[in-house]
């Protein structure tokens, strides 16, 4: 018991840690923070935005254009309360919520750690019977509000690619398998938003439904889970830290005939990074019951119609901004003296190169670094330029942030065209021509 009460500390320290230095150094800031904040809700500060992108991006040219099969859509937040009502969102997109009588504190019944004790005051037993409450985002579109114009802000972005299969079917007829892919925001009310940014109230997914031959279903299965993995490579994520869990029947939503959740071991423990589920021909099937439209594919040269079965792999960005955050932050010494450094996949680092004059008042040295760094920033954008302070603290903030590399023009570089470059991760500095930089 005291040993667990240890770790627990520890991983709430090293989170504390990530959530302070994403603060600090510009990368995820508390949302409406100036006005005492909205609980739930992020924002992404100009390094944060970097490396979010550079992980969708990263997740876009994986899944999307270095592959054949795959068509991407962008379709609108705000869509057609018949969409939710034919997906069963409307009815049973809920979580268990209680109430303490106490505190008057609300919590998800089935993610506390003691189900009798309310761990905001203490009380044990006040709690009542858990309600259902539904986390859908509840809006009326246009002037009138009433029954019909209500509409919700999407808790997921797989009903946008469901309710535009058959017109990507319909313009570009795809052999099967195929998928289409969105990447997107997506609203919950979640009841108690916890953990950094793992349970927002808003945040952004990136899935993909892939369309199959309903009896060919394991051969896609296996190969997006081998996808799956590469991508998470791709993320610098140890593989020792990820875990497929094998969603057993009574867990799996009741249409699913098999669910893997690809499960991280965060700083706050091993949860949920992102899921992979076989969903058979529900989605469809619903679409085709409630709107009268034909779902029906015909494989080209052949008359026998059916409606196809369909993969999700379903990720979440947030989440996955945690994970390379958690995975890159390290704690190191470097002449006897501590260091943060965040270590960064180079093609994930907001910043790549660090570019800067030895000193900042010889103007010669700045002339020669500016040029530098114009020729840099030309060819890869994510470049800075720092001369605040000495050289040696440039180096710790530019660890902080992760920079793979800081480039330095000294009164050498003016004799040999040459400069140098510092290694984040080895600390080791190389001189190399300005020409072969980059
Ligand atoms: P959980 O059980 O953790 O609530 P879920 O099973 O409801 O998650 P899904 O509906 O499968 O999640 O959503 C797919 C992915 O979207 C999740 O694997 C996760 O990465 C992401 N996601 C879901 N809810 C949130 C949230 N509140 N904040 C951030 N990301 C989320």
């Amino acid at each position: 018991m005291v040993q667990l009460t240890v770790v627990m500390n520890e991983k709430n320290q090293e989170l504390e840690n990530i959530v302070s230095l994403a603060k600090r150094r510009g990368f995820i800031y508390n949302g409406s923070d100036v006005y005492g904040g909205l609980s739930g809700t992020w924002d992404y500060g100009p390094l944060g935005v970097a490396l979010k992108r550079n992980i969708m991006n990263l997740w876009w040219k994986m899944f999307v254009e270095d592959r054949e099969d795959m068509y991407p859509v962008d379709a609108a937040i705000l869509m057609n309360q018949k969409v939710w009502q034919a997906s069963g969102h409307t009815a049973t997109f809920t979580d268990p919520l209680v109430e303490c009588s106490n505190c008057h504190g609300r919590f998800r019944a089935d993610k506390l750690d003691n189900p009798n004790k309310c761990p905001t005051c203490g009380s044990e037993g006040t709690f009542g019977e858990a309600r259902q409450f539904n986390m859908m985002f509840k809006t009326h579109v246009g002037s009138t509000e009433d029954d019909t114009s209500v509409s919700y802000l999407r808790p997921e972005t797989a009903q946008g690619i469901f309710t535009n299969y058959k017109n990507v079917v319909d313009s570009f007829y795809p052999d099967l398998p195929f998928g289409m892919a969105q990447q997107g925001k997506a609203f919950r009310n979640e009841i108690s938003p916890r953990d950094f940014i793992f349970r927002s109230r808003e945040f952004e997914q990136m899935e993909i439904e892939y369309f199959v031959e309903p009896d060919k279903w394991q051969v896609s299965f296996d190969a997006l889970l081998a996808n799956i993995h590469e991508y998470l490579n791709a993320l610098g994520l140890p593989s020792d830290k990820i875990h497929e869990l094998e969603v057993p029947e009574g867990d799996r939503a009741h249409y699913s005939k098999r669910t893997i959740d690809i499960e991280y071991d965060f700083p706050i423990g091993r949860e949920e990074l992102l899921g992979l589920a076989y969903r058979t021909d529900f989605d469809l099937m619903n679409i085709q019951n409630h709107a009268g439209k034909s779902m029906e594919y015909t494989i080209k040269g052949m008359n026998t119609k059916f409606v196809p079965h369909v993969i999700e792999p379903s990720f979440g960005v947030e989440r996955s901004v945690m994970a390379v955050l958690s995975a890159a932050y390290t704690e190191d010494e470097v002449n006897d003296e501590k260091r943060i450094v965040m270590k960064f996949p180079e093609h994930l680092a907001p910043v790549k190169y660090c570019v800067s004059p030895l000193v900042r008042n010889k103007p010669e040295l700045v002339e020669k670094a500016r040029t530098v760094y114009q020729m840099l920033k030309k060819k890869h954008g994510n470049v800075m330029w720092d001369d605040n302070g000495n050289i040696g603290k440039r180096y710790r903030r530019q660890d902080e942030i992760g920079t793979p590399y800081c480039v330095v023009i000294d009164f050498e570089t003016l004799e040999d065209n040459a400069v140098t470059v510092r290694d984040r991760d080895t600390t080791e500095q190389k001189r190399v021509s300005i020409s072969e930089l980059g």
